[in-house]
């Protein structure tokens, strides 16, 4: 057979992809080429590997290619798979919701410690958008009850799934509207990954978030203290305040705690040693 007819492999395939993608500037070129591949062939990672010289067939090749394209267009990883892991959950994520960001598994995990000396403690997720923190939580605290909300339907029609999805939707009620308008009742537990990128940040962005994700989630003036003290009349005494916040913003957020009256201010740094997370308690 000549070089021509030779068939494609996956190893092939493989090597192919990842210099295109990185000539597209894609960080982890090499990972997100497995990750297409493996989703577009329906096989483990490893098997990529054990399989590398088995040849694809057109079909296998139709199904992968668009995805890579939109992956070398720099749509995120997460769009382009549907789909995106958090924590335990794997969740569907699409255009409508913010990508789920590692440091708010650190936000969750804050949150977590926080409720878990409470039996059935009733939780407020301030813009749920998938819907990763809300479902955490009571994925991971058997009590646990979470009233989430967004402003966007769109994205509230995502959590909607994911809820269902993780068999958890009899133990979160989904509101729509701003911040905490329509929600009513007092909450042992408010917590908020609000928009808080300065928007003058936005065109320095890179092209994953500034061309596919919605500005509206990432882009915020204020949002961090407006929740704070948004959530004062819905926290009972004792009960906890937990954000996410912007790079540098730390302790400023801290400060304002303080003079909104919230004591046990603490700040805690994200895995790569950044103060991502600050929370009070309602004395
Ligand atoms: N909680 C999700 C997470 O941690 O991945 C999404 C966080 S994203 C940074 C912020 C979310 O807040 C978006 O889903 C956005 O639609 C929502 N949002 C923006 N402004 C809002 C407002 N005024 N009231 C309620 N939700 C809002
Ligand atoms: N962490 C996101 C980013 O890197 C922003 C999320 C937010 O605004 N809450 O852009």
């Amino acid at each position: 057979m000549s070089a021509i007819d030779r068939p494609v492999t996956i190893a092939d395939v493989l090597a192919r992809t990842t210099g295109y993608l990185e000539g597209k500037g894609v960080e982890n070129a090499r990972l997100d080429t497995e990750l297409i591949l493996s989703q577009a062939l329906g096989l483990p990672r490893i098997e990529l590997y054990t399989q590398h010289d088995r040849p694809l067939t057109e079909a296998e090749l139709a199904t992968a290619r668009p995805l890579v394209e939109r992956r070398g267009r720099r749509e995120p990883l997460a769009y382009v798979l549907g789909e995106w892991g958090f924590r335990k959950l794997m969740l569907k994520v699409d255009s409508n919701v913010l990508v789920p960001r590692p440091e708010t598994e650190i936000v969750v995990e804050r949150c977590l410690a926080l409720i878990r000396e409470l039996e059935s403690p009733v939780v407020l997720d301030i813009g749920t958008g998938s819907g990763p923190i809300a479902l955490s939580i009571v994925s991971e605290h058997p009590g646990a009850r979470v009233v989430a909300t967004d402003i966007s339907e769109g994205a509230l029609a995502v959590a909607r799934e994911n809820a269902e999805r993780c068999g958890v939707a009899d133990r979160v009620e989904l509101v729509r509207g701003h911040l905490t308008a329509h929600v009513h009742g007092a909450f042992d537990l408010v917590v908020s990954n609000p928009p808080y990128v300065p928007p003058g940040d936005w065109d320095s962005l890179q092209p994953e978030i500034r061309l596919y994700e919605p500005r509206e989630a990432v882009v915020g003036v204020g949002q961090t203290a407006a929740v704070a003290r948004r959530a004062l009349p819905l926290l009972v005494p004792g009960s906890w305040l937990v954000l996410e916040v912007g790079d540098g913003q730390a302790q400023e957020v801290a400060d304002e705690l303080g003079s909104l009256g919230y004591a046990d201010v603490r700040i805690t740094p994200d895995l790569a040693g950044r103060e991502r997370v600050v929370e009070g308690r309602w004395a």
